[in-house]
């Protein structure tokens, strides 16, 4: 029997999109042909989704198909002498992390939470703490497999062809449909890391910290948006390092499906008591911490689980969903080296001046990587996190968009998975003309009857 489609409605992950859709779910390479072909006869566009935690449209297709990618969920390969993996699109990153762990290897390249599909970490090319030392996800990809809307299977290396696996490693489902992912890893000892928490007065003296810090393996600026004037960019940065210690029984993933059932229903339950102080609980947590790590912690390394460290719990999205029913906005500004700790402090300043303190800001710094639709540069990236109260969701929109006209002004770019309010003209003021005509040339050439669409694809790449 072909494989038919659900009538359904999704939303992106920060809850800002809802979206009426068709819905199919093939579990097999065969399954998938099938979808894409029944779409086309139903005249649907279609696009790939994967776990769906992109905070924008990327995977959300309004009236149109989504194919939904978790269905197809084998390790296709395992060299464990080697850390080379090959797994199927909807593969998570939590499942890699479990197959691997035991063996001494661990992704190069994480995202905060490990619920993301591979073909997802690849088609946004996501890049986490150490973007700055190990680039982004796709300089971990050995290749990809991908199944174009014309049935032809393709692969693709940075060996058999560079510039067309960097166009497709980010091209956001857009040129083709991913259907195997072959990953490096690398080598760890034990399941722990080293951290230390340092406080910092202002931003200046985390971009300090950042350049001294080379031996880090993973670095992060957790910034108190509510710390204005003197205390503008008050904060913690936290060095991380992959513990050199040798402990193969740390080297798994734990499995407590009971106490993570409780401790998700526990926070449900707070985030919805805490709903009407969620700004007031944010300051006095951010205050608290940064006392805290002046007074007891002075920098000093604290041993802790690899794991817990790299991802939020599960409890933590529970919680947001219900402390934060109407969702949130986020702005992450990739900024040049030059220019980023002016953007950020006009970033921090305009928020709190009209109201808009973030409720959580996060500094990472990057480089450039060869990627067709980079958003990496050499410097840094804000990352800030806004409250949604819907009658002043106006204003906090107009706002946003002031500030990636800042970004762009400042040579700046910004990130498809989370910058939903960009625009076709702001994403071509961001990366050039010639980049984004290449790209859609490619897609001219690989999808010429624009079979894949999504509602970001209608927002950043065609002319509003
Ligand atoms: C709590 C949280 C923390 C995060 N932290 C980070 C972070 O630290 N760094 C970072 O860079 N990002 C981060 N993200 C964003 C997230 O990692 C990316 O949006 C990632 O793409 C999500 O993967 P997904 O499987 O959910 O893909 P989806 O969101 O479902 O899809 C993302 C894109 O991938 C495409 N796609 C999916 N499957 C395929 C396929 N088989 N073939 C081709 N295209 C496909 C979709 O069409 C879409 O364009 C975070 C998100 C959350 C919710």
């Amino acid at each position: 029997m072909a494989i038919s489609a659900v009538r359904t409605e999704l939303t992106n992950w920060t809850m800002t999109a809802r979206s009426a859709c068709a819905i199919y779910k093939p579990r097999d390479s065969t399954e998938l042909m099938e979808a894409l072909s029944e779409a086309q006869t139903q005249g649907l566009s279609v696009i790939p989704h994967g776990a769906g935690h992109s905070y924008t449209d990327a995977a959300l297709n309004t009236h149109g198909a989504v194919i939904d990618m978790t269905g197809m969920r084998r390790i296709l390969a395992w060299d464990t002498e080697q850390g080379i993996m090959q797994v199927e699109p909807g593969v998570s990153l939590r499942d890699v992390i479990r197959i691997a762990l035991p063996g001494g290897w661990w992704p190069p390249v994480t995202p905060s939470t490990a619920e993301v599909t591979i073909a997802g970490c690849v088609a946004m090319n996501i890049t986490g703490r150490n973007a700055w030392k190990c680039g982004s996800f796709g300089e971990h990809v050995l290749s990809l497999r991908v199944l174009l809307v014309n049935g032809r299977e393709l692969d693709v290396s940075p060996t058999s062809d560079a510039d067309l696996f960097n166009a497709f490693v980010g091209s956001a489902g857009l040129l083709g449909i991913i259907t195997s992912i072959t990953l490096k890893l690398q080598r760890i000892s034990s399941g722990y890391v080293d951290s230390a928490m340092r406080p910092v007065t202002a931003l200046g003296e985390a971009f300090t910290i950042f350049q001294n810090e080379r031996s880090a393996d993973l670095l992060e600026a957790l910034v108190d948006g509510f710390a204005s004037g003197p205390h503008l960019g008050r904060g913690i940065v936290t060095r991380t390092t992959y513990s050199d210690v040798t402990d193969r029984a740390s080297l798994r993933v734990p499995v407590s499906q009971v106490t993570d059932r409780l401790t998700v229903s526990l926070a449900r339950y707070a985030g919805t008591i805490a709903r009407p102080a969620v700004k007031s609980g944010v300051r006095v947590a951010n205050r608290v911490t940064y006392e805290w790590s002046k007074r007891r912690n002075r920098g000093k390394p604290r041993r802790r689980p690899l794991i817990e460290s790299a991802f939020f719990p599960l409890a933590a999205f529970a919680g947001y969903r219900a402390i934060l029913p109407h969702g949130i906005e986020s702005l992450q500004a990739f900024v040049p080296r030059p220019h980023a700790e002016a953007v950020f402090t006009e970033i921090l300043q305009r928020s709190q001046a009209l109201g808009f303190a973030p409720l959580w800001a996060v500094i990472k710094e990057h480089r450039p990587d060869p990627f067709l639709l980079s958003y990496q540069l050499d410097g840094f990236s804000l990352e800030t996190y806004y409250q949604i109260v819907p009658q002043r969701l106006p204003m906090l929109q107009k706002m946003l968009r002031e500030l990636i006209d800042l970004v762009i002004a400042a040579g700046g770019r910004l990130y498809l998975a989370k910058d939903g309010l960009l625009t076709s003209a702001l994403y071509r003021a961001s990366m050039g003309d010639a980049t984004v005509d290449t790209f859609l040339q490619l897609k001219q050439r690989y999808d010429p009857e624009l079979l894949l669409q999504s509602d970001l694809f209608h927002r950043v790449f065609q002319s509003s």
